[in-house]
């Protein structure tokens, strides 16, 4: 079981870390694919889900 993220633009990752976890890693993934684009935490929470 882990948390699964996905991005509008096609990336996805799946933690088994869970919620914190995947947070971390889609931030970096926003910072590094989509500077300037702005998530905020309810965002997060709906691009996530349990796989
Ligand atoms: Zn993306």
């Amino acid at each position: 079981m882990g948390t699964m993220m996905s991005c509008e633009c096609g990336w996805t990752m799946i933690s088994p870390m869970g919620e914190k976890d995947v947070k971390k890693h889609a931030m970096m993934h926003v910072a590094d694919a989509h500077p300037g684009m702005k998530v905020t935490d309810a965002d997060m929470m709906k691009m996530m889900k349990t796989v």
